[in-house]
């Protein structure tokens, strides 16, 4: 369905039966995720790992009653497998989940110990890439079961064009993009819908310090637009792609405010 607005036309979807999940659903961009589902009749799951005052803000901004509230850090591979089951059983079903919860760190080659290097791999890449690879496994046994679902990732625009700063972000999140396709293409089969939405720089406390620094006017200029992305904007875009037929699956949406174009 069609809707107008002030300028422009946005597809509508109808979510009041559906479950979304969304890791890091707490805060920041995931926040804004669960308050759009919200504001569409869906019921949500959100996932955070340590910070209880804004995850029980939430609660009180929402205007469903149904949402619920699931404390668990994604990097910890059972952990991972128990937030899924967890979900099932207070909900039954999951139609959409979002691999959004990450980190970054700054730690460019030329300042690093080889130590301090692989210490930062080893952190970033179990909570941004390897927590996604282990929940797409275990939610995707439900939606196989089910035969439907979509799986949608938060990476980045770092992973095309690169993070001088933020090397093992960078990688992790091209990873991502990766897995989004690999799977895209297993899991076509049963009608499940894997993709991903990636930003560049959005305002949110991951990037707050960078924004608000000395170097934050040169990150505006980025985009013609002289600005960064809202959360709300990019969780219009996963709300977009939830609404996507299958065809488009395996899809990578930018949403960087032509700061950057991949070839
Ligand atoms: P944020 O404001 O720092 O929020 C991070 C969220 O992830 C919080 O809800 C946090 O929960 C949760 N989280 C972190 N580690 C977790 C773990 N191990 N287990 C469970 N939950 C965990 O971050 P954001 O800026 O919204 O970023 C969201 C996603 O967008 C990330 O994947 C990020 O890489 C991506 N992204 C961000 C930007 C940007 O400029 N902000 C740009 C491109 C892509 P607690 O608060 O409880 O710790």
């Amino acid at each position: 369905m069609l809707e107008e607005t002030n300028h422009h036309v946005v597809p509508t979807a109808n979510f009041t039966d559906k479950i979304v999940c969304v890791t890091g659903g707490s805060r920041g961009i995931g926040r804004a995720i669960i308050k759009a589902f919200d504001a569409l009749g869906a019921t949500c799951g959100i996932i955070y790992r340590s910070d209880d005052a804004s995850a029980e803000r939430i609660l009180t901004e929402l205007e469903g009653t149904n949402h619920r509230l699931f404390k668990a850090d994604v990097s910890d591979p059972d952990q991972a497998a128990k937030v899924i089951d967890d979900l099932i059983q207070a909900f039954g079903k999951i139609d959409i989940f979002v691999n959004n919860a990450g980190i970054g760190s700054h730690h460019p080659i030329d300042e690093m110990s080889y130590t301090d290097w692989q210490a930062h791999f080893k952190k970033i890449m179990a909570i941004n890439f390897q927590a996604g690879a282990n929940l797409s496994h275990q939610v995707s046994q439900h939606m196989i079961a089910k035969k439907s679902g979509y799986i949608i990732n938060v990476t980045s625009r770092g992973a095309f064009r690169g993070e001088p700063l933020q090397p093992a972000y960078g990688a992790s999140k091209a990873a991502m993009n990766s897995l989004t396709q690999s799977l895209a293409y297993a899991l076509a089969p049963h009608n499940i819908f894997v993709g991903a939405v990636a930003p560049g720089f959005v305002e949110t406390d991951m990037a707050k310090e960078r924004l608000e620094g000395p170097r934050g006017d040169g990150i505006r200029s980025q985009s013609p637009m002289n600005r960064v992305a809202k959360p709300e904007e990019v969780a219009q875009a996963v709300v977009l792609m939830a609404s996507s037929p299958i065809w488009m699956t395996g899809g990578i949406f930018d949403v960087n405010g032509a700061s950057y174009f991949r070839t």
